[in-house]
Protein backbone atom coordinates (compact mmCIF):
# COMPACT_ATOMS: atom_id res chain seq x y z
CA UNK A 1 0.00 0.00 0.00
CA UNK A 2 3.17 2.44 -0.76
CA UNK A 3 0.24 5.26 -1.74
CA UNK A 4 -0.46 5.54 1.58
CA UNK A 5 2.56 7.32 1.89
CA UNK A 6 1.49 10.25 -0.65
CA UNK A 7 -1.28 10.91 2.43
CA UNK A 8 -0.37 13.28 5.26
CA UNK A 9 0.17 11.11 8.21
CA UNK A 10 -2.76 11.83 10.55
CA UNK A 11 -5.19 10.75 7.77
CA UNK A 12 -2.53 7.44 7.18
CA UNK A 13 -3.92 6.21 10.84
CA UNK A 14 -7.59 6.68 9.85
CA UNK A 15 -7.33 5.17 6.29
CA UNK A 16 -5.41 2.33 8.04
CA UNK A 17 -7.49 1.70 10.97
CA UNK A 18 -10.81 2.12 8.66
CA UNK A 19 -9.14 -0.84 5.85
CA UNK A 20 -8.60 -2.90 9.29
CA UNK A 21 -11.93 -2.90 10.56
CA UNK A 22 -13.55 -3.71 7.31
CA UNK A 23 -11.29 -6.62 7.54
CA UNK A 24 -12.04 -7.82 10.41
CA UNK A 25 -15.99 -7.38 9.26
CA UNK A 26 -15.34 -9.53 6.43
CA UNK A 27 -13.77 -12.11 8.18
CA UNK A 28 -16.08 -12.10 11.20
CA UNK A 29 -18.90 -12.83 8.61
CA UNK A 30 -16.92 -15.80 6.99
CA UNK A 31 -16.05 -17.27 9.91
CA UNK A 32 -19.46 -16.99 11.65
CA UNK A 33 -18.61 -19.23 15.10
CA UNK A 34 -15.01 -18.10 15.46
CA UNK A 35 -13.38 -15.54 17.34
CA UNK A 36 -10.07 -15.02 15.06
CA UNK A 37 -8.84 -17.07 11.55
CA UNK A 38 -5.89 -18.66 13.75
CA UNK A 39 -7.16 -20.72 16.28
CA UNK A 40 -5.36 -24.15 15.06
CA UNK A 41 -9.15 -25.51 14.27
CA UNK A 42 -9.73 -27.94 11.49
CA UNK A 43 -11.91 -26.96 9.18
CA UNK A 44 -11.04 -29.69 6.05
CA UNK A 45 -10.04 -32.30 5.19
CA UNK A 46 -7.26 -33.44 2.64
CA UNK A 47 -8.68 -32.62 -0.63
CA UNK A 48 -6.18 -34.31 -2.21
CA UNK A 49 -8.82 -37.28 -1.15
CA UNK A 50 -11.45 -37.61 -3.00
CA UNK A 51 -13.96 -38.11 0.24
CA UNK A 52 -15.42 -35.69 2.15
CA UNK A 53 -16.46 -36.31 5.86
CA UNK A 54 -20.13 -36.78 7.11
CA UNK A 55 -19.85 -35.15 10.64
CA UNK A 56 -23.71 -35.55 12.97
CA UNK A 57 -23.30 -33.74 16.00
CA UNK A 58 -25.52 -35.10 18.66
CA UNK A 59 -27.17 -33.07 21.66
CA UNK A 60 -31.09 -34.04 20.60
CA UNK A 61 -32.74 -35.88 18.12
CA UNK A 62 -32.40 -39.36 19.53
CA UNK A 63 -35.73 -40.01 17.92
CA UNK A 64 -34.16 -39.79 14.49
CA UNK A 65 -31.01 -41.49 15.02
CA UNK A 66 -32.11 -44.90 14.79
CA UNK A 67 -33.76 -44.18 10.84
CA UNK A 68 -30.18 -42.57 10.05
CA UNK A 69 -28.65 -45.25 11.18
CA UNK A 70 -30.06 -47.65 9.03
CA UNK A 71 -29.71 -45.14 6.02
CA UNK A 72 -25.81 -45.21 6.73
CA UNK A 73 -26.15 -49.17 6.77
CA UNK A 74 -28.35 -49.37 3.78
CA UNK A 75 -25.76 -47.02 1.72
CA UNK A 76 -22.57 -48.35 4.18
CA UNK A 77 -21.33 -45.49 4.79
CA UNK A 78 -19.55 -44.98 7.89
CA UNK A 79 -19.79 -41.11 9.67
CA UNK A 80 -18.83 -39.26 12.06
CA UNK A 81 -20.81 -38.69 15.42
CA UNK A 82 -19.96 -35.68 17.72
CA UNK A 83 -21.81 -36.72 21.10
CA UNK A 84 -22.29 -34.41 24.02
CA UNK A 85 -21.50 -36.31 27.70
CA UNK A 86 -25.25 -35.43 28.66
CA UNK A 87 -26.79 -36.79 26.00
CA UNK A 88 -24.82 -39.93 25.94
CA UNK A 89 -25.48 -40.29 29.61
CA UNK A 90 -29.50 -40.06 28.48
CA UNK A 91 -29.29 -42.35 25.80
CA UNK A 92 -26.40 -44.83 26.53
CA UNK A 93 -28.44 -47.49 24.53
CA UNK A 94 -28.62 -45.35 21.19
CA UNK A 95 -25.05 -44.85 22.10
CA UNK A 96 -23.48 -48.42 22.04
CA UNK A 97 -25.57 -48.57 19.13
CA UNK A 98 -24.03 -46.04 17.01
CA UNK A 99 -20.31 -47.47 18.07
CA UNK A 100 -21.46 -51.17 17.36
CA UNK A 101 -22.32 -49.95 13.42
CA UNK A 102 -19.25 -49.20 12.95
CA UNK A 103 -19.78 -45.53 13.20
CA UNK A 104 -16.91 -43.11 14.58
CA UNK A 105 -17.47 -41.58 18.09
CA UNK A 106 -15.62 -38.18 19.21
CA UNK A 107 -16.79 -35.24 21.47
CA UNK A 108 -18.74 -32.69 21.09
CA UNK A 109 -18.27 -31.72 24.73
CA UNK A 110 -19.58 -32.99 28.36
CA UNK A 111 -22.06 -29.59 28.03
CA UNK A 112 -23.54 -28.22 25.49
CA UNK A 113 -21.85 -24.92 26.55
CA UNK A 114 -19.75 -21.86 24.80
CA UNK A 115 -16.15 -23.01 25.29
CA UNK A 116 -14.73 -19.44 25.12
CA UNK A 117 -16.84 -18.32 27.98
CA UNK A 118 -15.90 -21.48 30.44
CA UNK A 119 -13.30 -20.76 33.00
CA UNK A 120 -10.35 -22.63 32.49
CA UNK A 121 -11.27 -25.05 34.74
CA UNK A 122 -14.80 -25.27 33.47
CA UNK A 123 -12.92 -25.86 29.97
CA UNK A 124 -11.10 -28.64 31.55
CA UNK A 125 -14.23 -30.00 32.78
CA UNK A 126 -16.03 -29.54 29.59
CA UNK A 127 -13.59 -31.31 27.51
CA UNK A 128 -12.31 -34.18 29.76
CA UNK A 129 -15.91 -34.95 31.24
CA UNK A 130 -16.85 -35.35 27.84
CA UNK A 131 -13.91 -38.10 26.65
CA UNK A 132 -14.47 -40.04 29.63
CA UNK A 133 -18.21 -39.64 29.63
CA UNK A 134 -17.83 -41.37 26.18
CA UNK A 135 -14.91 -44.36 26.83
CA UNK A 136 -17.28 -45.37 30.28
CA UNK A 137 -20.25 -46.00 27.54
CA UNK A 138 -18.62 -47.43 24.73
CA UNK A 139 -15.55 -49.19 26.79
CA UNK A 140 -13.56 -47.64 24.10
CA UNK A 141 -11.71 -44.25 23.57
CA UNK A 142 -13.14 -41.88 21.53
CA UNK A 143 -11.49 -40.73 18.56
CA UNK A 144 -9.51 -38.16 19.05
CA UNK A 145 -11.39 -35.32 17.92
CA UNK A 146 -12.97 -32.67 19.80
CA UNK A 147 -16.00 -30.36 18.19
CA UNK A 148 -16.45 -27.72 20.49
CA UNK A 149 -20.36 -26.72 21.13
CA UNK A 150 -21.52 -24.28 18.54
CA UNK A 151 -18.30 -24.31 16.97
CA UNK A 152 -16.84 -21.94 19.59
CA UNK A 153 -13.29 -22.31 20.11
CA UNK A 154 -10.33 -20.00 20.28
CA UNK A 155 -6.90 -20.38 20.35
CA UNK A 156 -7.07 -21.12 24.40
CA UNK A 157 -10.25 -23.84 23.79
CA UNK A 158 -7.89 -25.37 21.31
CA UNK A 159 -4.77 -25.92 23.25
CA UNK A 160 -7.03 -27.20 25.99
CA UNK A 161 -8.18 -30.03 23.25
CA UNK A 162 -4.78 -30.67 22.09
CA UNK A 163 -3.19 -31.10 25.89
CA UNK A 164 -5.59 -34.16 25.99
CA UNK A 165 -4.69 -35.44 22.48
CA UNK A 166 -7.47 -34.10 20.68
CA UNK A 167 -7.86 -31.96 17.46
CA UNK A 168 -10.13 -29.19 17.46
CA UNK A 169 -12.75 -29.89 14.38
CA UNK A 170 -15.16 -27.51 12.81
CA UNK A 171 -16.44 -27.38 9.46
CA UNK A 172 -16.68 -26.54 5.91
CA UNK A 173 -20.18 -26.71 5.08
CA UNK A 174 -22.79 -26.36 7.38
CA UNK A 175 -26.51 -27.58 6.25
CA UNK A 176 -27.83 -25.24 9.08
CA UNK A 177 -30.42 -28.33 9.51
CA UNK A 178 -30.82 -27.45 12.86
CA UNK A 179 -33.05 -24.54 11.75
CA UNK A 180 -35.33 -27.94 10.08
CA UNK A 181 -35.30 -26.45 6.66
CA UNK A 182 -36.96 -28.37 3.91
CA UNK A 183 -34.59 -32.01 2.75
CA UNK A 184 -34.41 -30.29 -0.50
CA UNK A 185 -32.29 -26.82 0.71
CA UNK A 186 -30.07 -29.82 2.52
CA UNK A 187 -29.56 -31.58 0.33
CA UNK A 188 -28.22 -28.80 -1.75
CA UNK A 189 -26.26 -27.13 0.93
CA UNK A 190 -24.43 -30.65 1.51
CA UNK A 191 -23.32 -31.48 -2.18
CA UNK A 192 -23.43 -28.55 -4.38
CA UNK A 193 -20.83 -27.10 -2.98
CA UNK A 194 -18.94 -30.03 -1.69
CA UNK A 195 -15.42 -30.46 -2.51
CA UNK A 196 -12.69 -32.94 -1.55
CA UNK A 197 -11.87 -33.15 1.48
CA UNK A 198 -15.13 -31.28 2.85
CA UNK A 199 -16.30 -31.68 6.67
CA UNK A 200 -20.36 -31.43 6.28
CA UNK A 201 -22.06 -30.55 9.67
CA UNK A 202 -25.48 -32.14 10.15
CA UNK A 203 -27.59 -33.09 12.99
CA UNK A 204 -30.54 -35.85 13.59
CA UNK A 205 -33.61 -34.08 12.22
CA UNK A 206 -36.69 -35.37 10.72
CA UNK A 207 -35.34 -33.13 7.19
CA UNK A 208 -31.87 -34.46 7.40
CA UNK A 209 -32.89 -38.17 7.71
CA UNK A 210 -35.04 -37.68 4.21
CA UNK A 211 -32.36 -35.76 3.05
CA UNK A 212 -29.54 -37.91 3.99
CA UNK A 213 -30.01 -41.03 0.91
CA UNK A 214 -29.78 -38.03 -1.29
CA UNK A 215 -26.96 -36.26 -0.20
CA UNK A 216 -24.73 -39.73 -0.01
CA UNK A 217 -26.17 -40.64 -3.86
CA UNK A 218 -25.40 -36.56 -4.74
CA UNK A 219 -22.02 -37.02 -3.39
CA UNK A 220 -21.15 -40.23 -4.89
CA UNK A 221 -22.39 -38.89 -8.12
CA UNK A 222 -19.44 -35.86 -7.84
CA UNK A 223 -17.02 -38.69 -7.23
CA UNK A 224 -16.56 -37.45 -3.39
CA UNK A 225 -16.98 -40.89 -1.09
CA UNK A 226 -18.32 -40.10 2.42
CA UNK A 227 -16.15 -41.41 4.99
CA UNK A 228 -15.23 -40.63 9.04
CA UNK A 229 -13.82 -37.32 9.73
CA UNK A 230 -10.48 -39.19 10.55
CA UNK A 231 -10.15 -40.67 7.09
CA UNK A 232 -10.55 -37.80 5.43
CA UNK A 233 -7.83 -36.12 7.30
CA UNK A 234 -5.41 -38.77 6.12
CA UNK A 235 -2.52 -37.95 4.05
ZN1 LIG B 1 -23.92 -28.81 18.79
Amino acid sequence: MTYLILIRRPFRFVIVTVLAVVALGLGGGRYLAVGSQDTGAIRHGNPNRPEVALMVNVDWGEEYLPAMLDVFDSKNVKATFFIVGRWARKNPDLLRQIAARGHEIASHGDQHKLATKLSDAELEQLISDGVSTLKDITGNQPAPLFAPPSGDADRRVVEAASKHGLKTILWTLDTVDWKKPSSAVIVRRAVERASAGALILMHPTKPTLDALPEIIDGLRRKSLEPVTVSQVMQP
